[in-house]
């Protein structure tokens, strides 16, 4: 069975992407399950530069084609921050977790005071892409429109889910069940455009 190994270590970017691939007659594979894999520098300026690296990296030393995704908020009144810096906004010197997520939340409250409802729309970015082990690429994009609360709403989801209201919803990506966040989010709709090249590369 053709394999397609996924370029992250994250264990719910991996549960989600096999999830949307599952009905596929491929063997999906998270790159933690082979030894030596480096570690990829994402300073990339765009999603698409950092989901190529992760990608081709992957790829590369597998032998195997590897998918990768980058991801990001983009903030309207901010002229696109924190954009393809979201990971590290409030400063890199905290480890990824909830610490870090919340310094990161925080900073962007802070540079929206001011800023009226109307003005706080954003939206959340996902390029997702393809390689193969020669370091050809193919991408696909999702986006996730919506706005910046005036306040934290809601315990669950990561990153900046707390303060991002999906547009049609009153509530915080947070707030909402895992399963209305899995629907719209900028990952499903990214992954979902994916598909027909991950088809077509695997002649399925
Ligand atoms: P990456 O794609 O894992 O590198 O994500 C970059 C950063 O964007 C994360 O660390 C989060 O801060 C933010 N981010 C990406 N996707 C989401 C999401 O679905 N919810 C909340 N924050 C997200």
């Amino acid at each position: 069975m053709s394999r397609l190994v996924l370029a992250t270590k994250n264990p719910g970017k991996v549960l989600e992407i096999k999830e949307i691939l599952k009905h596929l007659p491929i063997e999906v594979v998270a790159c933690s399950a082979y030894r030596g894999i480096p570690d990829v520098v994402e300073d990339g300026e765009t999603f698409r530069d950092n989901a190529v690296s992760k990608a081709r990296v992957i790829a590369r030393a597998t032998g195997e084609p590897a998918l990768a995704d980058d991801s990001g908020l983009e903030v309207d009144a901010l002229c696109g921050a924190p954009g393809v810096h979201s990971a590290r906004f409030a400063g890199g010197d905290l480890p990824r977790g909830r610490e870090r997520d919340r310094a990161n939340y925080e900073k962007l409250l802070s540079r929206l005071e001011g800023v009226g409802d109307a003005e706080r729309t954003a939206r959340f970015r996902c390029v997702v892409a393809l390689a193969d082990p020669s370091g050809k690429v193919r991408f696909a994009e999702g986006v996730c429109e919506g706005k910046i609360a005036f306040a934290p709403d809601g315990c669950g989801g990561f990153g900046y889910d707390p303060v991002f209201i999906p547009l049609g919803h009153t509530r915080s990506f947070a707030a909402l069940p895992q399963d209305v966040k899995n629907a719209m989010s900028h990952r499903a709709l990214a992954l979902k455009a994916a598909l027909p090249l991950i088809k077509e590369f695997f002649q399925l």
